[in-house]
This record gives structure tokens, sequence and C-alpha cells, in this order.
């Protein structure tokens, strides 16, 4: 073995990723192509009712629902 710096390709973007403590979100290159690859993207980038919003926000703030114990 060496101490050559060990890298992979962001299954997302394909951009080089150190594998280190330097890459806290490896395989990924960063936090955002993480969400990509869990989906949660959509959310973010998407207009998405009032609604459901609203749903979601909610959610957020009442972590004790059973219905967001997805994490
Ligand atoms: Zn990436």
């Amino acid at each position: 073995m060496s101490n050559d710096i060990f890298t992979v390709p962001c299954p997302i973007c394909h951009k080089q990723v150190e594998w280190s403590e330097q890459s806290p979100y490896r395989p990924f290159c960063s936090k955002r192509c993480q969400l990509i690859d869990l989906g949660e993207w959509a959310a973010e980038e998407k207009a998405i009712p009032c609604e459901t919003a609203d749903f979601a926000a909610n959610g957020l703030l009442n972590e004790d629902n059973d219905w967001v114990n997805h994490s």
C-alpha cells in the first residue's frame, strides 16, 4: 500500500472525489450530489403544491410524528 490519495468518481457528476476525511460526502463530491442520489433534490428543485409543502414543513417541525419516521 502507499500514501497515494485514493479517489473515486462521484456517482452523480463523475467528478473525482478524494476518499478521505476531506470528503465527508464520499463517494459523492458534495452534499448536493448525495441528496440527488437520495432523490431529495426533487423536493428542493421542483415546484411543489402549497398543500404538500405545508405538510412537509409540519413534518420537519414535528419529528415525533410517525409518518416522517424514515430517517
Ligand atoms: Zn458530484
